[in-house]
């Protein structure tokens, strides 16, 4: 039996591994592993990243002295020697094309001869140069190029690239080249897996909206004869991602309005007395935002609502009126229940504490659910703070509707927590949380009857209208457009190197005032030599040491990052919260949330390390008091393309207008983290084209609304149910 027929027999099928349709080597395999790559249907997904220009690949009789190049060839009379009076090994080798003869010389690597003996096809890459004896390629790069069917090999080997299809360029890895995947890919197809694949999209909507059937695709994106086919197909499977997307959100939405919730009843009067408790007024927006909320809890369906709202534009307050009105609701005798979900230890924390202040004097109690530790307020020994709880009674508590507001991580969706009642889920910049999860965090301790919670999701990042569409489907909107009055502007400063000790300077100033200073750093630990050869990077902890012995020695400086235990975080916070810290170096666990308004000076160091987005949220750490703030941005960058984006943010105003200028100067990707959402890249893009996403919407909607249980579309079905797996895991 030949190797091909053996592989015949089993690899037709979109899951079958990889390991049967080539034989691998060690590399191969743990180079496909880290690409994420197991089975077919993996490789048919993993779409080039770009297609090479034919001038790309060089041809031998063409190339140029000085040149960059890269040739594919194969190795003829291989030598390993000695040069320079015997001191240094090296191998020689030369290089064929079609077009003719290259030497290449590999000095100090005399395996590179017994691992590429005459006769290897590879690729090679480096800089052509010359001497006496015509042109050579030094320490080129070199890897084996893999042996492609018959039929391509003229257009590898030739010198024509214009052969059949454009050469796809994929995200390589060591051991996986652009050519070993290719090969994979077409030794599948060659072998039968899409004869008789079956195409989720209905065919009505594929011949609506032209686009390619999803074999037709597969081969325009990987074998392309021309752009165009490349063009179709991508924006076939990014057709297709949207269009997943909002049938789930159709199916969730329609789920949603078919559900009950509790019905919150509570007088404007009622709540106004609470509102008036907090020293401060609140804004026209959030009163406003606070007026749609309690519309939607006083219905029997279940609130769907986005709050989306500039860092420090006061939505936690929101979010207290509303826990507060479900808590005073007075439809039923016992009170019901809030959950409060954070991103992090430290919001969650800080979520804890402040709802400690404004329920003060209240007889509403607060738990405090982590993975690293549970909390409860009030203690039972002193009414006005809180104390450790062991998980159990933590839950306990929870499921007998003692504890009316929970607030914490993830740790509350698992499902051990139990709930008397639970009435309202507040989400604090999780951007996916869909009426699944919804469902789940509603366990209920043995009743029958579920109610489903509102759900109030809350944002800080700016969010286009069509992403909003295609990401939270038919979520209400509420937008605090408004900061609180007397903010000032943060003075943003992009300072060249050589105006460090200015700064300091000022900041010594900011410090002798009381108030207090964060300085960012992009990694927690010492940098490899390299990195601080290149001064690129710095780490918390040397910063911490530098700035602590040499800059600013009076003052106490303390660390914190993701790798300290919850406790210490919690601990450093909390001392920074009450000023026995002055400068606080951190890592971007801060970024999110957190809310100490005497702290007014940020410096971010190696600021071309972090997005926009990433950015603006972390400079809103300060600017949360009446006081001026500042944002000193550190680059060693030269780089033209990174300093202009990182002046956006001196110039823009808020964070939309932020996230509309980077999104202008880099697409939308970079922005938006899809992966957060479970989108890929190509969907991303596609997003930025509202006819798309309109149609998508348009096309899941009529699916749904005649069939909402998809009986009709068992391969729809099928597909959205593969989509759910991947994504729980
Ligand atoms: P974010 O929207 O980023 O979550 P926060 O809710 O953390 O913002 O609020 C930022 C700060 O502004 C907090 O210290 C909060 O107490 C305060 N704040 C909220 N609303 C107002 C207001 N209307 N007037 C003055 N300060 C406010
Ligand atoms: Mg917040």
């Amino acid at each position: 039996m030949t190797p091909s027929t053996r592989y015949t027999l089993h690899a037709t099928r979109l899951d079958t591994p990889i390991s049967s349709l080539s034989k691998l080597s060690k590399e191969h395999v743990t180079g496909l592993k880290r690409l994420n790559l197991n089975t077919i249907q993996d490789l048919l997904f993993y779409f080039p990243v770009r297609y090479a220009d034919a001038n790309e690949v060089s041809s031998i009789e063409n190339l140029e002295v000085g040149s960059t190049v890269t040739l594919y060839g194969i190795m003829e009379k291989v030598s390993v020697r000695r040069s320079f009076k015997g001191h240094i090994p090296m191998t020689e080798a030369r290089i064929r094309d079609n077009s003719g003869l290259i030497r290449a010389i590999w000095f100090n690597q005399a395996y590179i001869g017994k691992m590429y003996p005459e006769e290897t096809r590879v690729k090679i890459s480096g800089k052509v140069q010359s001497d006496g004896k015509g042109f050579f390629l030094s320490n080129p790069q070199i890897e084996k190029a893999p042996l492609i069917t018959p039929e391509s090999e003229e257009s590898l080997f030739g010198g024509k690239s214009d052969g059949e299809f454009l050469t796809p360029i994929y995200r390589e890895t060591s051991g996986v080249s652009s050519l070993f995947l290719l090969h994979l890919i077409k030794r599948a197809v060659t072998l039968g897996v899409l004869d008789n694949i079956s195409d989720p999209i209905p065919s009505h909507t594929i011949s609506k909206l032209h686009l390619p059937k999803l074999k037709d695709a597969f081969i325009y994106i990987h074998f392309p004869k021309n752009e165009n086919l490349t063009i179709a197909a991508r924006k076939r499977f990014a057709f297709e991602e949207i269009f997943y997307l909002q049938i789930k959100q159709h199916i969730e939405k329609a789920e949603a309005n078919h559900s009950l919730a509790y019905p919150i009843k509570i007088t404007k009067e009622h709540l106004q007395d609470f509102v008036s408790s907090f020293n401060f007024k609140p804004t026209k927006a959030q009163l406003e935002s606070i007026d749609s909320i309690l519309k939607d809890l006083s219905k029997k369906n279940p609130m769907g609502r986005l709050l989306e709202g500039d860092v420090g534009s006061g939505k936690t307050f929101v979010a207290a009126c509303a826990s507060y009105a479900v808590i005073q609701n007075d439809t039923k005798d016992t009170p019901l229940q809030v959950g409060y979900m954070a991103p992090t230890e430290i919001l969650a924390k800080q979520h804890f504490e402040s709802f400690i202040k404004f329920f003060e004097g209240t007889d509403i109690s607060i738990g405090f659910l982590t993975s690293g530790g549970c909390k409860k307020f009030p203690s039972k020994t002193d009414p006005n703070t809180y104390t450790d709880i062991s998980r159990a009674q933590l839950l306990k508590w929870v499921s007998e509707g003692k504890i009316n507001i929970v607030i914490g991580t993830h740790a509350l969706i698992q499902k051990s927590v139990e709930w008397k009642d639970l009435a309202l889920v507040i989400i604090d910049e999780q951007h996916r949380f869909g009426v699944k999860q919804r469902k789940s965090l509603a366990h209920k301790k043995g009743d029958k009857k579920k109610e489903l919670p509102h759900l109030l999701s809350m944002t800080a990042t700016p969010i286009p209208r069509t992403l909003a569409l295609s990401i939270f489907g038919d979520l209400d909107l509420s937008v605090i457009d408004e900061m609180p009055v007397g903010r000032k502007k943060i003075i943003t400063e992009i300072v060249p190197s050589l105006h460090r000790e200015k700064v300091y300077k000022h900041i010594k100033e900011e410090l002798e005032k009381g108030r207090q200073v964060y300085v960012i750093c992009p990694r927690i630990e010492e940098p490899d030599d390299e990195e601080r050869a290149k001064k690129t990077i710095r780490s918390v902890k040397e910063e911490a040491n530098r700035l602590s012995e040499n800059i600013f020695p009076e003052y106490v400086i303390d660390i914190v990052h993701s790798k300290m235990k919850a406790d210490e975080k919690g601990e450093v916070m909390l001392a920074f919260k009450n000023k026995e810290i002055n400068i606080l170096v951190a890592t971007s666990v801060v970024e999110v949330g957190v809310d100490i308004p005497n702290a007014t000076v940020m410096i971010i160091e190696g600021a071309e390390k972090f997005g926009l987005a990433q950015l603006h949220q972390l400079r809103g750490r300060v600017g949360r008091s009446s006081e001026q703030s500042y944002c000193y941005i550190f680059t060693e960058s030269t780089n033209e393309q990174t300093l202009n984006r990182l002046n956006v943010l001196t110039k823009a105003k808020n964070g939309f207008e932020l996230a509309e200028m980077d999104m202008m100067q880099r697409g939308i990707g970079t922005l938006f983290d899809g992966k957060q959402w479970g989108v890929s890249d190509l969907a991303m893009e596609a997003i930025k084209n509202p006819k798309l996403v309109e149609v998508a919407r348009q096309e899941a909607k009529e699916i749904i609304e005649n069939d909402l249980s998809l009986e009709n579309f068992p391969k729809l079905k099928e597909k959205l149910k593969e989509k759910q797996e991947v994504h729980m895991e």
